[in-house]
């Protein structure tokens, strides 16, 4: 036995399985405070006729060290007042303190012990007898029971009186032990409780957390679970980038220099929960909601008198940890959502464009696709015409705006032509800069434009319109960027491919078209049309022309000659270098009196106008439905047997071929 209470109790009581935390509580099982409640309550049920009822009564600890004491006084029943008479302040009833006196022999003895007051060395317990018995608890001596008796009011059963009144306070010391011990079991079991339950709502919001794919159900989640947790407490979420319509009330994340955004700033700066406590007693609380690649943003909890503990700060800390990994998870899903549907979008477009070598089928198939694929209300392509310094409208929704033209640096395709950037404008309300009919024309108030750029230049521009403000996203204005380079490619591929194609029918020298382009034209108008003519024209005398003034000269008469042809036709005839120096022109369902006025006109001014002069001669043959054999090869053969008659017939004149 080595007379500390505190291990004796714990030797005795065999509280194995407390865990290091409930150390605290265990010491304060043993505490003074427990002997003194035990001695108090153990006095006051004594009566007060009793034989001490002019003494003091004291309690020590197993050490000897005085803890309480009670006079006990004769004529108030009951009631017990706790007196500390300047003579029991000290130490301890030890021998080396207070010479040997009945608590120090009972010390040593185990047994009730008497001292006499002459034994004690303060001279302000001279006058007293003192008596102290061992007091067991649990089978184990605890604390001593002590009495100061006034000399002269001894009875002589004092100790006897002691020693039998020492096994209730025993069982009073006992009683209170396990009152406390199942005090504190009840308070660990409610704890536990308490941490079970915040276990469970954490695994259980972290299922519902990471079963939302969504950021909007995400952050709801957040919410709903927050306030389920923390009923009275009030939450607001700041998020650093919103691009959410949600109806819940989420706040952007703007740092400022006042205190309230301090909290936040520094939650957010230093990644982690800053708990403050503010002088009305409040005590807001910035957790951030962070994933693996940053933070998105913080919540804040006013936490009113809200009486947080450890446990509160690391349920939060993990719930906001759980959200912010599932918020990421969310924008991740979302972000590869949006990138696989730009993608499905770019793929289908281009796979369409580039069907097309068309460009009016690309103008309008693009401008139909811009509107359905941004949910847009108007979209209107226009293309840079670089002779008149002018933008003209291809394709649009828009009424009436079609083929018209804007000067190069009108509105916002002017911006975007001298700029060769993107733009995106929020509400067109709100900005001055720049006035745009199309805006006004539709009432819209939302505009993302790209330029359309084909090797560095800018080709035209496309404007995507809604009548909404704030109505496209970061992500449509990227998005139509890509799309603007692909419509380029496809506008840069049918623009090549037209360029080929009339570079291969047409000739090179005069810019009239080549023969084979005119033998396909004229064998397709014999399939559709009722009638038509052809002229044949050869310069006359052309050697001599190009023996007199050279090879160059005579090129030069080649181009004029073709020229004439060109400005006498209406559009829809065809003139074609035939080969050489001979011409001919097609006039599709012409009669053979306007053919004989055209050839007329042709020669007369070739007569007129050229330089050095030359002359040509023309044949002229015609077909009709009604003609038996309907075929290029026969029409071409009467008229030059038409253009041999002229020649023959001395030049500069037009001859007609017989009819059949
Ligand atoms: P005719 O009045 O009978 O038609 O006499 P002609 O000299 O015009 O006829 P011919 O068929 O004898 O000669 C045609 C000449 O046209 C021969 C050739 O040098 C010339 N010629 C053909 N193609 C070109 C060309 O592209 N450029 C030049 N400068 N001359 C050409
Ligand atoms: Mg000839
Ligand atoms: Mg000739």
């Amino acid at each position: 036995m080595n007379g500390n209470l505190k291990e004796d109790y714990v030797d005795g009581q065999q509280l194995s399985g407390w865990d290091e935390a409930s150390d605290a509580k265990q010491t304060e099982l043993f505490s003074h405070a427990l002997l003194r409640d035990s001695f108090l309550s153990w006095a006051s049920q004594l009566k007060t006729d009793s034989v001490f009822k002019d003494g003091i009564l004291f309690v020590c600890d197993a050490s000897g060290e005085l803890i309480d004491s009670t006079a006990m006084s004769s004529n108030h029943g009951a009631q017990v007042e706790t007196v500390s008479p300047a003579f029991l302040q000290g130490a301890a009833w030890s021998e080396a303190n207070l010479g040997r006196n009945a608590v120090a022999t009972a010390m040593k003895s185990r047994l009730p012990s008497r001292g006499g007051a002459e034994g004690l060395d303060a001279a302000s317990l001279k006058g007293f007898v003192t008596y102290a018995v061992p007091c067991r608890a649990f089978g184990q001596v605890s604390c001593y029971l002590g009495l100061l008796q006034p000399s002269g009011k001894e009875t002589g059963s004092e100790l006897a009186l002691m020693k039998a009144s020492a096994p209730a306070f025993g069982l009073q010391l006992e009683l209170l032990t396990e009152k406390k011990k199942s005090e504190h079991l009840n308070e660990m079991h409610e704890y536990n409780q308490a941490e079970l339950t915040k276990r469970d709502l954490l695994i259980e919001t972290s299922k519902k957390l990471h079963s939302k794919i969504d950021a909007d159900s995400v952050l709801a989640e957040i919410f709903q679970s927050f306030e389920k947790i923390y009923p009275s407490v009030e939450i607001d979420l700041f998020l650093s980038q919103d691009s959410h319509s949600s109806n819940l009330p989420v706040k952007p994340l703007i740092f400022q220099h006042n205190d309230n955004e301090d909290l936040l700033t520094r939650a957010y700066m230093e990644g982690r929960l800053i708990l403050e406590t503010s002088s009305d007693g409040t005590a807001p609380l910035a957790v951030p909601l962070s994933g693996k690649q940053g933070v998105y943003g913080i919540l804040q909890m006013k936490m009113n008198q809200y009486p947080l503990d450890q446990s509160d700060i690391n349920l939060i800390s993990a719930l906001a940890e759980t959200a912010g990994n599932a918020f990421e998870n969310a924008r991740l899903y979302e972000h590869s959502n949006t990138l696989i549907n730009e993608l499905r979008i770019i793929n289908e477009i281009t796979k369409r464009l580039n069907q097309s070598l068309k460009l009016q089928d690309i103008f309008n198939f693009a401008s139909r696709k811009l509107i359905s694929t941004f949910g847009a209300d108007y979209a209107c392509i226009m293309r840079v015409d670089r002779e008149n310094q002018r933008m003209v409208v291809q394709a649009s929704n828009v009424l009436g705006v079609l083929n018209e033209s804007t000067a190069l640096d009108e509105g916002f395709s002017g911006l975007a032509y001298s700029t060769k950037d993107p733009i995106i404008v929020s509400d067109y309300h709100e900005q001055s800069n720049i006035k745009s009919r199309l805006m006004e024309i539709t009432s819209s108030r939302s505009l993302i434009a790209s330029p359309i750029i084909v090797n560095n230049e800018v080709v035209g521009v496309i404007l995507v319109l809604h009548r909404k403000a704030n109505y496209f996203s970061y992500e449509n204005y990227k998005l139509l960027q890509v799309l603007s380079g692909h419509i380029g490619l496809a506008i840069s591929n049918a623009s090549l491919h037209a360029e080929v194609k009339r570079m291969v029918i047409t000739d090179h020298l005069t810019g009239l078209y080549a023969r084979h382009y005119l033998d396909e034209q004229v064998n397709f108008m014999q399939k559709k049309d009722y009638c038509g003519a052809l002229i044949v024209a050869d310069i006359d005398n052309f050697k001599k022309i190009n023996d007199t003034f050279g090879h160059q000269i005579g090129d030069q008469i080649l181009i004029q000659v073709s020229n004439i042809i060109k400005s006498s036709i209406r559009d829809t005839d065809i003139a074609a270098r035939w080969g050489g120096e001979e011409l001919a022109i097609y006039l599709p369902q012409a009669t053979l009196e306007h053919t004989l006025q055209v050839a007329e006109r042709i020669r007369k001014r070739i007569f007129d106008d050229t330089k050095p002069q030359v002359t040509v001669s023309c044949g002229i043959a015609d077909w009709s439905w009604e003609d038996e054999r309907i075929s290029v090869e026969s029409l071409f053969y009467k008229a030059d047997m038409a253009l041999y008659e002229a020649k023959h017939q001395g030049k500069n004149r037009i001859r007609v071929a017989k009819a059949n």
